[in-house]
């Protein structure tokens, strides 16, 4: 390590690495993309990312291995999910492959800002997709630009995953059944801003969203996704909706969950009103990996999960799931991707 980082003091905090890919949609094709140092985009004042909101976003990370070897964790995933968005917003979809090659371009060039193994520490990838160009009418930009930077960050928890209390957000919505809560789509956060802030006021770590047409069945905690494992230690559920960001790590769990612990898992509707089937439950996303949930507040009641502390199988798929990804523990086919 030549660069002169306390990565054992890292937060979720924007760094200027020395490149970031880009390449340009026009005329019905990708250029070639490339690697660049200029950290600045430069774009036309009617770019319909700008005015409307025409654009995706994606995260994922690179992990360094005990042996220093580089890897990402199944970008495929992040790839197909971004074209899925892509589709939701009328714009071009990035070919698989190239997504794929631009994070481990990226990964690689900035390897020497990939943390050291033991530090829990990662280099975090932030792909994004916007339309661009001159388009001040309401329709589908007719130039889109696709970039990655990265950086590093901190392991979410300093000592150890601390469970956090939520506050269930019943004056506000998400995302709608049928709007953009499936795609990825800065929209989706800024309507969340309101909600977080008023849970956080409160006290709480976030806000869970409840479903936006009864408003009684789980959607999202923040922006993470919910589940809950039954007291009977036997299954693992997670929400069901179209509003629900279907997060990479919240499958891998499900798939952990169930080919290594003999668990049986469902993607259901769960109520509000059935907590108490629950004595663990957690949110999880790439960021924070599993926050355990210690307590959610709704109106005037507060369900606590067991007694507040992380749960034994909350903890083994953890352990499984960043073993799977520091590289300790055996992956299934198909989930790590070396940088070479
Ligand atoms: C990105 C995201 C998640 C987590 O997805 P991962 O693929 O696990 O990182 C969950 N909810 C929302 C709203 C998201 O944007």
């Amino acid at each position: 390590m030549t660069v002169n980082i306390d990565w054992n003091n890292l937060g979720f905090e924007y760094m200027n690495l020395p490149y970031r890919y880009i390449s340009y949609w026009k005329d019905g094709q990708w250029d070639d993309g490339k690697l660049t140092d200029n950290n600045m985009l430069t774009i036309n004042e009617s770019s319909p990312i700008l005015h409307y909101g025409q654009g995706a976003f994606e995260g994922l990370k690179a992990y360094r291995t005990k042996s220093g070897k580089v890897q990402l964790f199944r970008v495929d995933r992040n790839a197909k999910r971004m074209q899925n968005s892509a589709d939701k917003l009328l714009m071009p979809q990035v070919p698989v492959d190239k997504f794929i090659d631009a994070a481990k371009q990226v990964a690689k060039a900035n390897e020497e800002y990939v943390p050291p193994y033991g530090t829990g520490a990662t280099l975090y990838l932030r792909p994004i997709l916007i339309g661009i160009g001159e388009n001040i009418g309401v329709s589908p930009a007719k130039e889109y630009l696709f970039t990655i930077f990265a950086m590093p960050v901190g392991s979410y928890f300093k000592g150890g995953m601390v469970p956090t209390k939520f506050l269930v957000a019943d004056n506000f919505d998400r995302a709608a059944h049928f709007g953009t809560g499936g795609a990825k789509v800065g929209g989706n956060y800024a309507a969340s801003l309101q909600a977080g802030k008023y849970a956080h006021e409160h006290g709480y770590g976030d806000a869970i969203y409840l479903d936006p047409i009864h408003h009684e069945y789980l959607e999202e905690v923040g922006s993470a996704n919910f589940f809950g494992i039954t007291k009977d230690g036997k299954r693992l559920l997670t929400p069901k909706s179209p509003s629900i960001l279907p997060s990479v790590t919240k499958y891998s769990i499900l798939d952990l969950a169930k080919t290594r612990f003999g668990l049986e898992t469902e993607e259901t509707q769960i109520s509000i009103h059935d907590l108490d089937q629950f004595s663990e439950a957690g949110a999880c996303g790439t960021a924070a990996v599993i926050t355990p949930i210690k307590s959610i507040t709704y109106g005037d009641d507060e369900y606590t999960f067991g007694d507040g502390e992380i749960g034994p199988m909350t903890q083994k798929i953890y352990d499984e799931l960043t073993g799977i990804q520091f590289g300790d523990v055996k992956a299934p086919e198909g989930w790590i991707f070396p940088i070479d």
